[in-house]
C-alpha cells in the first residue's frame, strides 16, 4: 500500500471503501489477511479523522482571529476589570480612547485615567458589578494620556471564568463626548431661550387647547401686575379679556387652534389694577409628534404707549391745524428743496389756490415768478440758518400786490443742518395805509393846535411885546427930551441905548420863539422805544446834573413800551422837564436834589413821570404854569411848558403836573402805545 498521507481525500475515501469490501471477503477466507486489512482500514479512518481535526482546528483559529479583530477594532471600547478595577484585558479602541498602548494599560488600575472626583464612582460601579446584580451603567469622565478629557458611559456585567473559576467585570466603554457636547449645547440653547423669554420686552403666553394659562413670562407679570402663581391654570379669556371683546378674541383663538396662524391681531387686556393695555399678538400653535394640538404660543407686543403717542400726536396735529387755520396769517413749512410740506387754510385763501396745488409744490410754482424773485434772497438766508424778518410788497399778480410782513424761521436738524423753515407772512397793507394817514393826520393836527394856541396867545403876545416896546419908546422919548434940553451927556446916551438894545433883544427873542413854534414842521414820526429815549436824554444832561449835584433814579418798565413819535420833539420835552426840575431845586436851595424818572404801561398808553423834590407847585398854579409866558424866573420866557404840552397833545397824548405828597412836583406825560403788529 502506498503512503496514505500523500493521498487526496477522494482517493483516501475510495481506498477505504475498497478495503472494507475486500475485508469482508478476506474475513471469510483468511484471518491473518483480514487482520492486516482491518488495520489498514483503521489507519485510513484515523488519517481521515486526523484531517478533519486539523481542518476544524484551522477553522477555530480563523474564528479566534476574527473575534480578536472584532474585539480589538470594535467601534466601542471593551475592557475586563478585576474586582479592584485593574485592567485585565482591553481592546484597541479603548486603548486609543486612553491614549496609551495596551501593554502599558494592562494590569493598571483604571482609576489612573480618571479625574479625582470620578474615581470613587468608578470603584462603586465595579463593586456593584461584582455583587452580581446584572448590568451596571455609569457615566464618567476619563483623562486620557496627553489628550483632551472624554465623557464615557461604562456598561458592565460580571463574567464567570469557567476555566479558572474566577469572576471578572466585562465593560463596554462608550465615548459619549459628542452626545454630551450636543446635550450641553442643547441645554445652553434652552437656557438661552429661557433667558430670552424671561428678559424679552414682549409677552410670552402659552395657553392649553381649552384656553387656560400654561405659562407666562416676567414681562407679562410686570405688565399686568399679576404674579404667575396667581394666574397659571386660569382661563385666559375670562381673566384678561374685556367682556365686550371676548367673542372676537375667542373666534381668533379657535382659528389659531385650528392651525390658522394669527399675526398682528390687536386686542386690549385688563391688568390687575383694572387698566387696559393694547396688545399686538403673534400666535403659533404647538403640536405633539402626532400633530395633535397641545397648546397655543403667543407673543404679544404692548403697543399702548405707541397708540397713546399716536393719539396724542394726532390730537396735537389736529390742534395745530385748528390753530393755524384760525390764524389770519399765512403759515407754511418748507423743506430744503423749497417744497411746501405744510400750509394753513389762510395760505389757500391768500394764494387763491386749492390745497393740492400748494402741498408738495415748490415755492416758485406756488408764488409765481415775480413774487418768488422778491422772496428768493430771504429763502437763501433762512436756508443758510439765519432767521429773517422783513416787510415788502409781494407781487402775487399784476393787481394783487399786498404789503407783507414776513418772518422766516429756520428749523435746525440734529447736526445743526437746516431741515427746512417755517414761513409766516402777514398782509399788512391795511395797517400801512392807516399808518401813513395817521402820520399825516398827526402832522396837520399839530399845526392846527399850534395855530389855535397862537390865537389864544395873541393877546398875551401883544401884552408881552408891549412891555419891551413901551420901554424902548420911553427910553427913546427920554433921550429926545434930554437932547432938546441940551442936557444930554455922552454916557447917558450909552446907558439909554443899552437899555433900548436889551428891550429890543427881548422882543426879538419873543418873536423868534413864536415864529419857530408856529412854523409848520413835518413831524418825523417813527417807532420809538421810550426807555431807550429816556436813557439818551439822561446821557445828554448828565454834565448839568453833575454840576448841579442832582442824583437821578430810574424805574423803567420791562415791557419796553414803544410809541410812534417825533423822537427829537419828545427828547426836547423831556429835556425841558428835567431842566425845570434842576432849576426849581436850585432856586429853592434844596440840599438833597433828586429826580426820579419812571415809565408805566397801561392797556393802551405809556406814562412817563419826571418827579423832583424841589418846591413843588401849588394847586392854583397847576394849570397856570402851562399858559404861555407864565414864569417865576427872572430870566424865564414862560414858553417851555406850554410848548411841551402842545407837542405832547400833537401826539394825541397829554401832559399834567401834580404836587408830590412828600414835596416836589411830578410831571406826567401820557402817550398812546404803538399798535402791535
Ligand atoms: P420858564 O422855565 O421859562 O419859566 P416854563 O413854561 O418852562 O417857563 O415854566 C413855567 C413856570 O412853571 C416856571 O417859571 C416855574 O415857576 C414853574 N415850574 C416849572 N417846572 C417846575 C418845577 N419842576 N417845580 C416848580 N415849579 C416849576
Amino acid at each position: 500500500m502506498s503512503d496514505i498521507s500523500e493521498l487526496s481525500d477522494e482517493q483516501l475515501t475510495k481506498e477505504l471503501q475498497q478495503r472494507k469490501v475486500s475485508l469482508r471477503v478476506k474475513k471469510k477466507s483468511d484471518n491473518e489477511d483480514a487482520l492486516l486489512h482491518d488495520l489498514q482500514v483503521h489507519q485510513i479512518e484515523l488519517e481521515m479523522q486526523n484531517r478533519e481535526l486539523q481542518e476544524s482546528q484551522a477553522r477555530l483559529e480563523q474564528a479566534r482571529d476574527r473575534y480578536s479583530d472584532l474585539y480589538d477594532f470594535a467601534p466601542i471600547g471593551y475592557a475586563t476589570f478585576d474586582e479592584y478595577g485593574c485592567v485585565q484585558e482591553i481592546n484597541l479602541t479603548a486603548c486609543q480612547l486612553l491614549g496609551m498602548e495596551r501593554a502599558r494599560i494592562t494590569g493598571k488600575p483604571f482609576t489612573g485615567f480618571m479625574p479625582q472626583q470620578s474615581k470613587l464612582a468608578f470603584l462603586q460601579h465595579i463593586h456593584e458589578v461584582f455583587l452580581g446584580g446584572g448590568k451596571v451603567i455609569t457615566e464618567t469622565r476619563l483623562t486620557p494620556y496627553r489628550q483632551t478629557p472624554v465623557y464615557v458611559r461604562l456598561e458592565s456585567i460580571a463574567f464567570e471564568n469557567k476555566l479558572d473559576n474566577t469572576t471578572s467585570c466585562r465593560t463596554a466603554i462608550i465615548d459619549i463626548s459628542d452626545s454630551k457636547r450636543v446635550h450641553e449645547e442643547l441645554r445652553q440653547q434652552l437656557d438661552f431661550a429661557e433667558n430670552l423669554i424671561e428678559t424679552a420686552a414682549s409677552i410670552v403666553l402659552v395657553l392649553d387647547p381649552e384656553g387656560n394659562i400654561v405659562r407666562v413670562n416676567s414681562f407679562f407679570e410686570k405688565l399686568t401686575g399679576y404674579a404667575r402663581e396667581e394666574i397659571l391654570g386660569k382661563n385666559w379669556f375670562a381673566t384678561f379679556i374685556p367682556e365686550q371683546e371676548q367673542q372676537r378674541v375667542l373666534a381668533v383663538f379657535a382659528n389659531a387652534a385650528s392651525g390658522v396662524r394669527t399675526t398682528g391681531f390687536i386686542n386690549p387686556i385688563i391688568t390687575k389694577d383694572g387698566e387696559e393695555k393694547i396688545i399686538d399678538w403673534y400666535d403659533a400653535e404647538q403640536t405633539d409628534s402626532q400633530g395633535h394640538l397641545i397648546g397655543l404660543l403667543s407673543i404679544g407686543q404692548d403697543i399702548t404707549p405707541r397708540i397713546e403717542a399716536e393719539m396724542s400726536s394726532y390730537e396735537s396735529e389736529r390742534q395745530l391745524r385748528l390753530l393755524t387755520d384760525a390764524l389770519p396769517v399765512l403759515i407754511a413749512y418748507i423743506d430744503p428743496q423749497q417744497k411746501i410740506r405744510f400750509h394753513n387754510r389762510h395760505c389757500q385763501t391768500w394764494l387763491a389756490k386749492p390745497a393740492n396745488q400748494i402741498s408738495g409744490q415748490s415755492m416758485g410754482e406756488v408764488f409765481g415768478v415775480a413774487a418768488y424773485e422778491v422772496l428768493s434772497s430771504l429763502i437763501d438766508t433762512v436756508l443758510a440758518g439765519e432767521e429773517v424778518s422783513a416787510s415788502f410788497e409781494l407781487p402775487l399778480s399784476p393787481d394783487n400786490k399786498p404789503y407783507v410782513m414776513a418772518n422766516f424761521i429756520p428749523d435746525p436738524g440734529r447736526n445743526d443742518e437746516v431741515k427746512g423753515f417755517f414761513a409766516l407772512m402777514n398782509d399788512i397793507t391795511r395797517y400801512r395805509t392807516e399808518e401813513v394817514s395817521a402820520k399825516q393826520r398827526l402832522t396837520s393836527l399839530a399845526h392846527e393846535s399850534r395855530l389855535n394856541m397862537m390865537g389864544e396867545m395873541a393877546a398875551e403876545i401883544a401884552h408881552e411885546l408891549n412891555q419891551p416896546l413901551t420901554a424902548i419908546s420911553n427910553y427913546a422919548d427920554a433921550c429926545l427930551r434930554l437932547q432938546k434940553s441940551d442936557k444930554l451927556q455922552p454916557h447917558d446916551i450909552t446907558d439909554v441905548l443899552n437899555e433900548i438894545n436889551d428891550q429890543a433883544h427881548r422882543a426879538n427873542q419873543i418873536i423868534r420863539h413864536i415864529r419857530d413854534f408856529t412854523q409848520k414842521r413835518e413831524l418825523q414820526l417813527q417807532l420809538t422805544e421810550v426807555n431807550g429815549l429816556i436813557k439818551e436824554v439822561l446821557q445828554l444832561v448828565s454834565g448839568e446834573l453833575n454840576w448841579q449835584d442832582v442824583s437821578v433814579t430810574t424805574q423803567l418798565t420791562d415791557a419796553r413800551p414803544a410809541v410812534i413819535v417825533d423822537s427829537v420833539l419828545l427828547k426836547q420835552v423831556l429835556l425841558n422837564l428835567i431842566n425845570n426840575a434842576i432849576e426849581a431845586m436850585a432856586a429853592a436851595n434844596t440840599t438833597d436834589r433828586r429826580i426820579a424818572i419812571s415809565t408805566v404801561v397801561t392797556n393802551s398808553h405809556v406814562a412817563i413821570e419826571v418827579a423832583d423834590n424841589g418846591p413843588g407847585i401849588s394847586d392854583e398854579l397847576t394849570e397856570i404854569i402851562f399858559k404861555p409866558f407864565f414864569t417865576t424866573k427872572a430870566e424865564g420866557m414862560g414858553l417851555g411848558l406850554s410848548m411841551c404840552q402842545s407837542i405832547i397833545e400833537s401826539h394825541e397824548g397829554n401832559l399834567l403836573v401834580r404836587e408830590n405828597t412828600a414835596g416836589g412836583a411830578t410831571f406826567c406825560i401820557r402817550l398812546p402805545l404803538a399798535p402791535v403788529e
